[in-house]
């Protein structure tokens, strides 16, 4: 979408992370295309391009029905065109953009081009052209979860990898601050407003970690409740963020939307934060209930709210170590590599 760093490819860019540090840790050599301005924190990769360009819109905040559109001067081209070139070099090649164009150029690698699938369906245009690649080749998708595919007809069963963290970047707190928790892009899919009516009918503050994608949606969730209920501390790097949201007694997650993956409900866990969050999407398969936290029902703030104390009541350190036994950097790499290894 456009250069790393910023939050502007939210969950994406921690995937990246992972995937590099993870297959190369397994002994892989790595090589990446991104946009020029990057702030890169990543392990030693084997070649490094930065392509200048004017970012792609992002699919979630388009109508459904938009057609495919490429800016003038698009980073999109730059980067497919540099893939194209080189790909000869490389073993596979694996997007991890959600756009058409490098589905739509699988036919044309001789390289295999993979795909790591990070939304579920927003776009009609998308859709088509994922169906028709996972048609054409269906072992070059993975997928998170399962309900993120299942937004999709797919012409076999998913290949699920779901994701992996480095779980030794993460603190873990034993004793939380009376304080709620919330992290994403603030933008309407994400359904921040929900958890703001949750904290304020508790009476606790709610912290806020993120980019401010939609400043007219921003302030109306701000408006919404009482003032002091929010506590916004704006996009932070990982290594801030997870010192800062160890402090919280729970995080809330209220995606409107099916969320493919939900990063930030594991990473709170791998702080010992358990989640509330909706029964909806990624998250309801990241959750087990009463060890990591609990699931609401959809749209309900008054469920969260009923919910919390609860949430307040589990084993912060059985919390992590559930989370690091299913969602380990380790794990997340071979399950890569096996799928990467198909052809
Ligand atoms: N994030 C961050 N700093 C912040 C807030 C969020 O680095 O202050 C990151 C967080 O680590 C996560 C991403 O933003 O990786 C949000 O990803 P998620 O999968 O929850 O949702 P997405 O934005 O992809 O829809």
């Amino acid at each position: 979408m456009g250069p790393l760093g910023q939050g502007l490819g939210g969950g994406v860019e921690l995937t990246l992370e992972a995937v590099l540090r993870g297959l190369i840790q397994c002994g892989h050599q790595l090589s990446l295309v991104a946009a020029e301005g990057s702030q890169l924190d990543l392990p030693d990769l084997q070649q490094l391009w930065l392509e200048p360009g004017v970012s792609q819109p992002s699919w979630q905040h388009q109508p459904r029905q938009a057609p495919v559109q490429i800016p003038p001067e698009g980073l999109l081209p730059r980067f497919w065109q540099r893939a194209l070139k080189v790909q000869h070099r490389f073993d596979a090649v694996l997007n991890l953009g959600y756009d058409w164009l490098p589905f739509w150029l699988t036919a044309c690698f001789e390289t295999p081009l993979f795909h790591l699938v990070s939304m579920g369906s927003v776009s009609d245009a998308m859709d088509a052209v994922i169906e028709a690649t996972a048609a054409a080749f269906p072992s070059r998708l993975a997928f998170h979860t399962a309900t993120q595919a299942s937004d999709f007809s797919l012409p076999s069963e998913p290949i699920l990898v779901a994701n992996g963290f480095d779980f030794s970047r993460y603190s873990f707190c034993a004793h939380p601050q009376r304080l709620l928790g919330w992290v994403g892009r603030i933008a309407p899919e994400k359904g921040l407003e929900d958890a703001a009516q949750a904290a304020a009918a508790l009476g606790w503050p709610l912290r806020i970690w993120g980019l401010r994608e939609d400043e007219a949606y921003a302030e109306s969730v701000e408006d919404s409740v009482p003032k002091g209920t929010l506590e916004w501390r704006g996009f932070l790097p990982t290594d801030q963020l997870q010192a800062e949201l160890g402090h919280c007694a729970a995080l809330l997650n209220t995606p409107k939307w099916n969320e493919a993956f939900g990063n930030v409900v594991v990473e709170a866990m791998a702080c010992g934060v358990p989640v509330v969050a909706y029964r909806r999407g990624g998250p309801a398969e990241l959750i087990d209930e009463g060890k990591t936290g609990w699931l609401a029902s959809v749209d309900q703030p008054q469920s969260l709210m009923e919910l919390l104390p609860k949430a307040f009541a589990l084993d912060r350190a059985a919390c992590r170590a559930r989370a690091e036994q299913r969602f380990g950097l380790e794990a997340f790499a071979s399950r890569l590599e096996s799928w990467l290894q198909q052809r």
